[in-house]
């Protein structure tokens, strides 16, 4: 057996279940969280890999292609250590595979130079040297799709993190309330939002994370060392997304899913596959 071939089966020896749908499928794959599609530069964090079984590992795809998008909005690649042309070619494949899978979505998020122009000033951008409205990249993310593509990532993004930090997977028992942010504003103004205190108020202060990747990935989080465990993150993408999820290893002890306003929207839980 050749040495990734051996570290391949020590990892399922390590990992057997699949993280993402309860805990009890047999993992065959290992899924990468967050997508590696989401870092510029091929720089990702190398180690976190998760059990996955097949369905669970290709159910995201098409939605990790499109929050890809978001997530590599706003960055600057200098400080990466990639050069703008890699990060523009970089930008062009995963478009191009947007508007392959979901031509009509994409269509949507394509604005004209009127639309452009309305939306750059507030936000304060102007055209670079020799550009017009048209090379300023905004696009709009209004498409419904774009809020489903972010309860796919929320599902997947947070079982993973709950089993890399509690080390069992989020049972079908459990759920996570997740908000997340598509501006600059990032987490400390996610975390300070009205409706997140009967959230915050169930766990203990938060860790800040370390930065990891020149800032392209950042992850504070904090466990609640129950039976099963409950676990908080917030997560910072770039400069372009923040999210927050709080994860309930078994949400009937827990009154909060009745306290925030439109919580059904902001609620996934693992898989449900029919078996
Ligand atoms: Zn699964």
């Amino acid at each position: 057996m050749g040495q990734a071939a051996e570290r391949k089966k020590r990892f399922f020896e390590q990992h057997p279940r699949c993280c993402f749908c309860g805990g009890e499928a047999a993992a065959t794959t290992q899924d990468h969280w967050p997508p590696r599609s989401f870092f510029v530069g091929r720089i990702w964090p190398e180690d976190h890999v998760f059990p996955a079984c097949g369905p669970c590992n290709s159910a995201s795809r098409v939605h990790e292609m499109l929050f890809a998008m978001i997530c590599r909005v706003r960055f600057s690649p200098t400080q990466v250590g990639v050069s703008e042309e890699e990060a523009q070619r970089e930008w062009e494949r995963n478009a191009r595979g947007v508007a392959q899978v979901l031509p009509e979505k994409y269509r949507s998020m394509l604005l004209s130079v009127t639309e452009k122009r309305s939306r750059a000033r507030p936000l304060g951008l102007q055209p670079g040297l020799g550009e017009t409205y048209r090379d300023v990249p905004i696009m709009s993310i209004d498409h419904p799709e774009f809020y489903e593509a972010s309860k796919t990532v929320a599902r997947k993004l947070f079982c993973a993190l709950y089993y890399l930090r509690t080390g069992r997977p989020l049972t079908s028992r459990g759920g996570i309330v997740f908000l997340w942010t598509s501006n600059a504003h990032g987490m400390d103004q996610l975390l300070s939002t009205e409706n997140l205190r009967p959230i915050l108020a169930h766990f203990p202060p938060i860790q800040r994370g370390r930065g990891m990747l020149n800032d392209q990935f950042a992850c504070a989080y904090t466990v609640i060392d129950a039976y099963p465990p409950s676990a908080l993150f917030a997560v910072q993408l770039n400069d372009a997304v923040a999210m927050i999820g709080a994860v309930f290893g078994d949400i009937s002890r827990v009154g909060v899913f009745d306290q925030i306003p439109d919580i059904e929207n902001h609620q996934v839980f693992p898989y449900r596959w029919a078996k």
